[in-house]
């Protein structure tokens, strides 16, 4: 018998049911389907973003809803990250007050106008933007539901880019749930 919310459930050791179809099933210990339930499906895009740097905030939540909505995902999630060791995603109001806020709090955190060891070694000056982007780190999930992020009405998803430069960034969305 499966209990109400065994819809989707893992194959688990102590069930002597669930070891007899470990046996028949082809990937072991994965989330099985029971009749009538929709494909789960993991589907990978990248969004490209070309940055001026120096804590540069771009709004890159229509360009996630977009790929949400194309791959026509009912339930599941959706994980965002950024490649580079310069660039940060996060979520935040994007309104100009909040996001200089939160430009002048790192420049307070860490300044770009100091010497960091990075630079001795390195010579690209860019130690500021390194601390920066470990410092808020580089991926971030959102559930969806309904076809939609659950994001809050004010809520935007948004890429920080550190670097001391214009760059172009790759950022990875990975959208794995239930297609409708
Ligand atoms: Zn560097």
């Amino acid at each position: 018998m499966l209990r109400p919310f065994d819809k989707l459930r893992v194959v688990s050791k102590v069930e002597p049911q669930a070891q007899h179809e470990r046996k028949s099933s082809v990937m072991p210990f994965a989330l099985r389907r029971s009749k009538g339930e929709r494909p789960m499906v993991i589907h990978t895009a990248k969004i490209v973003e070309k940055t001026r740097g120096h804590c540069d905030i771009i709004d890159i939540t229509n360009k996630v809803k977009e790929e949400v909505e194309r791959q026509k995902i009912r339930r599941g999630l959706a994980t965002l990250f950024v490649s580079g060791s310069t660039a940060s995603l996060t979520t935040i109001e994007y309104e100009s007050g909040v996001l200089k806020d939160l430009q002048e709090l790192l420049e307070k955190l860490i300044p770009s106008n100091r010497k960091y060891h990075h630079d001795d070694r390195w010579g690209d000056d860019n130690g500021f933007s390194h601390l920066r982007a470990s410092l808020l780190g580089p991926s971030l999930q959102v559930p969806i539901d309904d076809g939609k992020l659950m994001l809050g009405t004010w809520q935007q998803i948004v890429l920080l880019d550190f670097d001391n430069r214009p760059r172009t960034r790759e950022i990875v969305v990975q959208i794995m749930g239930e297609s409708e």
